[in-house]
């Protein structure tokens, strides 16, 4: 899937749409999700333009993958919630109902946060 420059999150990072930021790094971004699931939940994404975690996993540098991984560790830090836990979560295409076409990070915290999966049951 070819990347499209005019997807939401490549707007919030050419500063063409506002976000509630909480970290920035060279490589990295995150902000406040606007429609939050939990009491906080923050999104991490990469500076490059990567539609997906495949695609992110695949292309982005060494630099870039360290920096998302270092960041997404130090926002969850910065949350207070590193002690209390958290859960990452990245939907990648069609079967996980990715909305957003650039790679993000979910961190969903604040809050007893139940099963992992709610199985779709057969
Ligand atoms: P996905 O389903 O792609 O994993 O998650 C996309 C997330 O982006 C959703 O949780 C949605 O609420 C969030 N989102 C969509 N548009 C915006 C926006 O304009 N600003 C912010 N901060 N979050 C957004």
């Amino acid at each position: 899937m070819a990347y499209d420059p005019n997807n939401i999150f490549a707007k919030i990072l050419r500063g063409e749409i506002p976000c509630s930021k909480v970290y920035e790094d060279e490589h990295v971004l995150a902000f406040n999700d606007i429609n939050p699931q939990t009491a906080k939940h923050v999104l991490v994404i990469p500076k490059g333009a990567y539609v997906s975690f495949d695609d992110f996993s695949q292309d982005a540098s060494e630099a870039e993958i360290a920096a998302l991984m270092r960041a997404t560790g130090q926002i969850a830090r910065d949350l207070g919630v590193a002690e209390t836990g958290y859960r990452t979560v990245s939907n990648t295409g069609e079967d996980a109902l990715q909305e957003v076409p650039h790679f993000h990070l979910h961190i969903f915290a604040g809050q007893p946060l139940g099963r992992m999966i709610k199985p779709p049951h057969k």
